[in-house]
């Protein structure tokens, strides 16, 4: 009796111990990611870019800000965007990630990339990891201009205001707050 005892012991501990690895391998990662779009219907890019990154594999959108039109940043002679971020839980790794995303500008979207900060349909940026911090050719984390642009902050805020910059060791409410620049970001 002990034996069978201590024997269903060591299986339930043992199966216990490879759930616990799996789940750890299969982890899922909040990723922020920017939605933009000052071409055709705004509005309708935005929600079809959200239907399609829910769609990706291994990801779940968990979260949506409100819409905001804003005014144009770098190229001013376009028309206003609108802007806003969605949270995705996903297990993809980043740079799949981002290369799901450029697969929806190109393919779904038909984005041309003949201006740079010109209009576009959609521009899909991930903004952030978890707290991963990479600086490689084609990807960067944290996004490199998220600190300074109101247009990702003021959503972004909307979702996390709490999340600390990984680099910059400050919440996003503070970013927000410290911001200078008199960009128009209107919610809709
Ligand atoms: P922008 O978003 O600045 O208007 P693009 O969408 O044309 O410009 O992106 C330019 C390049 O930025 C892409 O080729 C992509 O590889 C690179 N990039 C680097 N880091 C990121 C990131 N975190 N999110 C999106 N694109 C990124
Ligand atoms: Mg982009």
């Amino acid at each position: 009796m002990f034996f069978v005892q201590t024997g269903i012991r060591i299986q339930h501990s043992a199966v216990d111990a490879i759930g616990r690895l799996c789940f750890n391998l299969n982890v899922q990662t909040d990723a922020y990611i920017a939605l933009g779009s000052n071409l055709g219907d705004r509005e309708l890019n935005l929600l079809r870019a959200v239907a399609e990154i829910g769609r990706l594999p291994a990801g779940k959108v968990t979260g949506l800000s409100p819409f905001y039109e804003t005014s144009p940043v770098g190229v001013s002679d376009q028309p206003f965007f609108f802007n806003a971020v969605l949270r995705l839980s996903t297990k993809q790794p980043p740079h799949e990630l981002l290369h799901n995303l450029q697969h929806i500008e190109s393919v779904i979207f038909k984005r041309k990339r003949d201006q740079h900060w010109g209009p576009r349909t959609i521009d899909l940026d991930l903004l952030l990891y978890g707290d991963q911090v990479v600086d490689s050719c084609d990807l960067t984390l944290p996004h490199p201009r998220l600190a300074e642009r109101r247009f990702v902050l003021q959503p972004l805020c909307d979702l996390a205001p709490d999340l600390l910059h990984p680099l910059l060791g400050q919440s996003i409410r503070q970013l927000l707050a410290g911001l200078t620049s008199d960009e128009t970001v209107r919610k809709i």
